[in-house]
């Protein structure tokens, strides 16, 4: 899809158009002009031609159906993945990536080993969500499923490939348009960013006025593990995220989010999960923890259930407020952390 050009060509139409046509994509999410009825046969030609609608993209479903992964082929030929969970509650969550790879390096991702090719626009953002909302226009039809809103994208979380905080503005531009009314009007409180500590977007998030939810990849209670798990706590120490994070709550009163991946004999010892309880112990700190996801050729493997338990236990003890995440789409390498191309 590319609508770069989509102004340029409606630049003679009158100034309804424009808005038209986002409405045909974005709301009715037509896959060609063609289907823009209210438009002149020459036009739809034109945009057509202009603007392709077409999204390329390879697309896997996982074993029980609640996942569906799709690799779309940008128009420099890189790939991005994108994943929509279906939950038994009617949700549809789609998790987007906002960079071709990622810079960050995190030992345990597999988006990390690829390096950084490059950030998305706000349209190749925006590309991900529009693609699961055709699919599930096409394949929720019932009416009663339409008025439930039932056939839509309800929830999106940047936690997809790339780190939102290195394409800040790009990525706000797209949350702004998903929340919008006129366009894919998903609720800002179903939009989720993660970062990896990146502070000054925390920073900019909490002057933003934006409510979006805000998670934090943690994965190690102290900086010497921390350190080792993710390189740019060098750069971005614990203790200076967790007072940009305290910053952040201070001025939106919202709750943050702090993700940990369980890493057998990594992170998952009695003595991390009592160092992450006194850290966990703030209003306002809720954490989740992930069950890790095996990454080809990754030194790492998954904390056994009987640590998991253990580990919860202890938690639990304290009264530390968490939840443990749901996999979803292990088994076509969709869940956190697996999202690779170009291998
Ligand atoms: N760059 C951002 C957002 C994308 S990663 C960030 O790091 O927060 C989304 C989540 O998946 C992060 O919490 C990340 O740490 C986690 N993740 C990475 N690799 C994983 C793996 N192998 N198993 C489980 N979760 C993983
Ligand atoms: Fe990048 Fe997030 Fe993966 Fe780290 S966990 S390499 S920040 S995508």
């Amino acid at each position: 899809m590319d609508l770069e050009k989509l102004k340029e060509v409606l630049k003679d139409e009158s100034k309804y158009r424009l808005k038209e046509a986002r409405d045909f994509v974005f709301v009715k999410f037509i896959d060609n002009w063609n289907q823009a009825t209210s438009f002149s046969k020459d036009l739809r030609d034109k945009l057509n031609k202009e603007c392709p609608l077409e999204i390329k993209a390879d697309v896997l479903t996982s074993r029980n159906g609640d996942s569906i992964k799709a690799k779309i082929i940008l128009k420099d030929n890189v790939e991005i993945e994108t994943v929509l969970m279906k939950h038994k509650d009617g949700r549809n969550t789609v998790c987007v990536s906002c960079q071709v790879g990622c810079p960050m390096g995190c030992l345990f991702c597999a988006t990390g080993t690829m390096g950084f090719i490059r950030n998305l626009t706000v349209d190749e953002i925006l590309e991900q969500v529009v693609f699961f909302n055709r699919h599930l226009k096409k394949t929720t039809l019932s009416e009663q499923s339409e008025s439930n809103g039932l056939n839509r994208v309800s929830n999106v979380t940047f936690m997809g490939m790339g780190e939102p905080f290195l394409n800040y503005d790009n990525v706000l531009k797209a949350i702004k348009v998903l929340n919008d009314a006129n366009a894919f009007n998903i609720s800002i409180r179903n939009i989720s960013v993660s970062t990896c500590g990146v502070i000054e977007g925390i920073e900019k998030l909490a002057n933003s006025g934006l409510q979006v939810n805000l998670a934090i990849s943690l994965h190690a209670p102290n900086n010497k593990l921390r350190e080792q798990l993710m390189p740019i706590n060098k750069r971005y120490p614990l203790d200076k995220v967790l007072k940009a994070v305290d910053d952040y709550i201070l001025k939106t009163k919202r709750k943050v989010m702090f993700e940990y991946v369980l890493i057998k004999d990594i992170n998952d010892t009695d003595e991390c999960a009592k160092e992450l309880v006194e850290l966990m112990h703030k209003k306002l700190y809720f954490l989740n923890l992930i069950t890790f996801n095996t990454v080809k050729g990754s030194q790492f493997q998954a904390s056994s259930n009987n640590r998991i338990e253990t580990f919860k236990k202890i938690l639990k003890k304290e009264k530390i407020n968490f939840v443990q995440r749901y996999r979803f789409g292990d088994d076509i390498q969709a869940a956190c952390g697996q999202f690779v191309t170009g291998k």
